[in-house]
């Protein structure tokens, strides 16, 4: 069994701060979000989809150094803030991997971003050679690409992977591979309603994500 975990809102709290940056940056644009509005539109998304989507609303294209002073912007609040990791999660994978399941993460993010989120809060080596980014494929998230990659790169068929994910751009690209998707809706931005009604199963504590998984 493989369990593949998203990184952003699963592994790291960092949707709050990242939407925050995303926000103030769109504002810059002329596109008026509240951070909530940024969460609710953009979360779970590629950073291309996110663009391809502003740019649609917008009319035009973003200027050619939108994402790169976005990320700066970004990686330093995670530094300042600092990132926490999502509670309980770091016990969890010991208990899943304890159990003889293989993880993974695969994420909407860069390997960049990944590198800082996952460093500030001492998740990367114990997932290092085993992160997945959606610039390694196609299309990211909801298309079913990265988690079959995946999939692949870990030497596992995809009916034999749950893939645990905190937005429905995520729970939909899982069901699209054909896995099995858990829904963590326990953050408190989460919109529970939404989440639980795109999959099947879910939690709101990290606590109860092994005993799931082994069900
Ligand atoms: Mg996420």
């Amino acid at each position: 069994m493989l369990v593949i975990f998203d990184c952003d809102g699963v592994l790291v709290d960092s949707e709050p701060l990242a939407n925050t940056c995303f926000a103030r940056a769109l504002t810059r644009e002329g596109l008026d979000w509240s951070v909530e509005e940024t969460m609710r539109r953009l979360m779970g998304r590629s950073m291309k989809s996110c663009v391809e989507i502003v740019e649609g609303l917008l009319g035009r294209k973003l200027p050619d150094d939108f994402l790169d002073r976005l990320q700066v912007e970004t990686l330093q609040a995670f530094r300042d803030a600092p990132l926490k990791a999502v509670p309980g999660v770091a016990a969890a994978i010991d208990a899943i991997e304890a159990m003889g399941a293989k993880t993974c993460v695969a994420s909407s993010g860069g390997l960049d971003k990944m590198r800082v989120t996952l460093g500030i809060t001492g998740l990367w080596s114990r997932f290092e050679g085993r992160i997945f980014s959606s610039s390694e494929v196609p299309r990211g998230k909801p298309f079913p690409d990265l988690f079959l990659h995946a999939a692949l790169s870990m030497n596992e068929q995809p009916f034999a992977c749950t893939v645990i994910e905190d937005s429905l751009p995520g729970l939909q690209a899982a069901r699209a591979a054909g896995m099995r998707p858990l829904a963590y809706v326990g953050a408190p931005y989460a919109d529970r309603d939404a989440l639980a009604g795109a999959s099947r199963e879910w939690f709101d504590d990290m606590k109860k994500l092994p005993a799931l998984v082994a069900r």
